[in-house]
């Protein structure tokens, strides 16, 4: 099986929330998986149609692989994908699901503006250096895999970029979110090549699931 394989339509998610959240909107298109990844070992589920298959991926590379073929369709977080480029990819439909905001955040009552260079820590590096370039700031950045509400606090930084969503994680270490970077969902995307190859099924699938959102409201 391949994203480039004319018979299986491969579509790549990630465990979690995001998985959870694309269910309702695969059944719309008619696409259920047989097994559940949260207590399966498989990183290929079946699905209850012979020709769709779904991969179970690490978030961060959702893109990649659907940027390679290696999976014709996927659903990734719009942090994740402004992170990766998004070269080799369309991004036909805004699923509205597992909604944030990128934001800076720092110690509650620190100003950081003490003439030095500030020092940011995340794993959204690119992101970062767009934003602060585009401001004029010069910053040093710090890249981190995780648990970046540390690093202010034991003084690894004065800032953070990390998504956010209730605020309370922030909260609990000591952080407040200071500035606005973007607002964050997941997106349905699909590489470009099986946009051409496989168009009547890519296209019923990015209809289908365009129709749920929709429905949604
Ligand atoms: P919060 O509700 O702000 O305390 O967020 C809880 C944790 O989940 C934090 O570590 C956030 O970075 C992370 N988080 C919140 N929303 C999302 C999302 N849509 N995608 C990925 N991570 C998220």
């Amino acid at each position: 099986m391949s994203g480039s394989d004319n018979d299986a339509l491969v579509i790549a998610l990630s465990k979690g929330r995001i998985f959870k959240e694309t269910l309702p909107l695969l059944a719309h298109a008619g696409i259920e998986p047989v097994d559940d990844p949260e207590s399966s070992r498989k990183l290929v589920l079946d699905t209850n149609r012979e020709d769709v298959k779904l991969l179970i991926l690490r978030a961060t590379d959702v893109p990649t692989f659907v940027q390679y073929g290696a999976a014709d369709l996927g659903v990734a977080g719009k942090d994740v994908l402004m992170e990766h480029g998004g070269e080799g990819l369309y991004e036909p439909v805004d699923l509205k699901i597992a909604t944030c905001k990128l934001m800076t955040a720092g110690r509650v009552g620190d100003s950081g503006n003490d003439g030095r260079r500030l020092r940011v820590a995340t794993k959204f590096v690119d992101c970062t250096r767009r934003f602060y370039a585009a401001r004029g700031e010069q910053v040093e950045i710090i890249k981190l895999y995780g648990s970046m509400e540390l690093a202010p606090l034991v003084g690894l930084a004065d800032r953070i970029v990390d998504v956010v969503d209730t605020g309370n994680t922030l909260r609990a270490n000591g952080l407040e979110p200071l500035e606005h970077i973007a607002d964050i969902s997941s997106r349905l995307i699909v590489n470009k090549a099986s946009m051409k190859m496989k168009h009547e099924r890519v296209k019923t699938v990015i209809d289908d699931i365009a129709e749920a959102v929709a429905q949604r409201g």
